[in-house]
């Protein structure tokens, strides 16, 4: 059993595209998704018809959350809530009930998914230092739990402290549980403009960071085309 560990795709079609056909070429045979499928930028609608249809277990990310709702968008900056407020006219009735029926956590073979934390999942706190790990650590029950939300791939491990660093590939080791954040496909952060996710060789115990490669140029294009800010396109160059 081997899983393609998808996070933060971001509506960004040509990304998720490229991940998925290099999921195929790693002979994947399952798919899991850690949330924010829609947001930012321009095809949430694709995006989402794409996880839907391929049926991988998928958890709810905040852009999830906020764009299948109907609440007014207090406490944002204008950028963020135009970039819902045009996301939420892109999808269905159907699509946004879709998304607000998706669980904060949930299992998959024997690991755990989550989008931002395993000790307040529904308060969207970010993981990026040791502290937060340990308290999400403290509410972890499988040896291994996939996260997202700061789109900055990362591995923590607990054995006798809690330790944690960049990864490409590691093994999974008996008696020590593992807090791992897969990156993200659709929208970088880490400085590395590319689509990001992580093989999971569940036989092997293995986890491989992959970096790819797609047509930012169409995906930029494609975002002033709808009107979306400027930034929005413009970060994806710098992976920011
Ligand atoms: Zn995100």
């Amino acid at each position: 059993m081997k899983y393609a560990i998808i996070a933060d795709i971001h509506a960004n079609l040509e990304a998720l595209n490229v991940v998925l056909e290099d999921a195929r070429q790693q002979q994947v045979t399952h798919h899991a998704c850690l949330g924010d499928v829609v947001g930012y930028n321009a095809n949430p609608k694709e995006c989402l018809d794409i996880i839907r249809e391929m049926n991988m277990p998928c958890v709810m990310g905040n852009h999830d959350e906020y764009c299948s709702a109907d609440l007014e968008l207090e406490g944002f900056n204008p950028h963020a809530a135009e970039a819902v407020n045009w996301t939420r006219q892109q999808l269905s009735a159907e699509d946004r009930g879709w998304l607000r029926n998706l669980k904060y956590q949930r299992l998959a073979a024997n690991f755990t998914m989550v989008h931002a934390t395993l000790d307040a999942p529904k308060r969207w706190g970010y993981v990026f230092d040791k502290l937060a790990a340990a308290a999400s650590f403290t509410y972890q029950n499988t040896p291994i739990c996939f996260f997202g939300h700061t789109h900055v791939p990362v591995a923590f491990i607990r054995d006798s402290v809690v330790r944690g660093g960049t990864y490409s590939k590691f093994k999974i080791e008996p008696g020590r549980k593992y807090f791992v954040n897969v990156g993200s496909v659709g929208q970088s952060r880490d400085g590395v403009p590319k689509a990001t996710y992580v093989v999971y060789d569940v036989d092997e115990g293995s986890v491989e960071l992959r970096r790819l490669d797609y047509d930012m140029a169409t995906t930029q294009a494609k975002i002033r085309a709808a009107g979306l800010p400027e930034r929005l396109a413009e970060r994806l160059t710098h992976g920011k």
